[in-house]
């Protein structure tokens, strides 16, 4: 990535902000893809008071890390999916290897599926036939649901209509307005901020945030993407959390103790008690 001689600093990882006040956790993070060991992960997110971490499967071998990472690490727990990006062609067989996975105690939900209409890398028949898919594994095994929703919002709502949801679905990097917010809470849809929520563009989800309940609402990094401000363009891991939470508490206008309890709640009403 160092295409000149201050590359290698802006790669390197901001300081660890302020514990706070209560432990959270991170509800969604790609600990494959994070250019730090999964050790160093775990300890700087637990120094931030981010103490669990779901790790995220978009295929077979990230689903499988996700798995092994879990059993190595009592912070992090797994979920297991295809991504939406990665369906072309997808074969049942794929499918059924990621129910067989999920039957590990530690796995906690099955994601990130969904649908992606802004990269459209996979035929929209595919993502379809995958997301379906998943969201009969999540059934059949009891886990929560993390969807990935790419400028997808209608499809979205629409196939979790027509093949009824599971018991607890997660739209993970909330994208949508107030009126999607409305929606997902009418439905009981738990709804996860990334650290886009602080971008200076992003008032629209600024208002989605102010209109989702307290009880339905997740925080998470996505990382190594989304680094909240002020850190925006370096590298994101679960440990910068608190920054996103922060100013999350000051959207809402609640608490922060208060917003950190209730995400911890929901997290563990979600994901099953850790
Ligand atoms: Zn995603
Ligand atoms: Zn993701």
């Amino acid at each position: 990535m160092s295409r000149n001689g201050d590359g290698q600093s802006a790669r390197s990882f901001p300081p660890l902000p302020e514990r706070l006040p209560v432990d959270v956790f991170d509800s969604h993070c790609h600990l494959d893809i994070v250019d730090t060991p999964v050790q160093e992960q775990v300890r700087s997110a637990r120094a931030a008071g981010v103490t669990r971490i779901v790790t995220i499967g978009c295929d077979l071998p990230s689903s499988r890390f996700a798995v092994d990472a879990a059993g190595d690490f009592d912070d992090v727990y797994a979920a297991v999916a295809i991504h939406p990006n990665e369906t072309t062609g997808v074969l049942d067989a794929v499918l059924a290897d990621v129910e067989r996975l999920a039957a590990h105690p530690k796995v906690r939900a099955i994601g990130e599926t969904g649908l992606d209409y802004y990269r459209d890398w996979a035929p929209k028949e595919d993502q379809h036939r995958s997301f379906r898919a998943h969201v009969e594994i999540a059934k059949r095994t009891g886990k929560a649901l993390v969807i990935h929703d790419r400028d997808a919002h209608d499809d979205v709502l629409a196939v979790l209509d027509e093949v009824g949801p599971p018991e607890n679905v997660v739209f993970h990097c909330f994208s949508g307005d107030a009126r999607m917010a409305e929606i997902c809470a009418e439905r009981g849809y738990v709804m996860s901020f990334a650290g886009n929520v602080t971008f200076k563009n992003a008032e629209p989800l600024r208002e989605a945030l102010r209109a989702a309940p307290l009880d339905l609402v997740l925080v998470e990094t996505d990382a190594p993407f989304l680094t909240p401000l002020p850190h925006r363009g370096k590298p994101n891991a679960s440990y910068l959390i608190p920054h996103t939470v922060r100013a999350m508490a000051e959207i809402k206008g609640v608490p922060l103790a208060e917003l950190c309890t209730a995400i911890a709640a929901n997290g563990e009403r979600v994901f099953g008690p850790w």
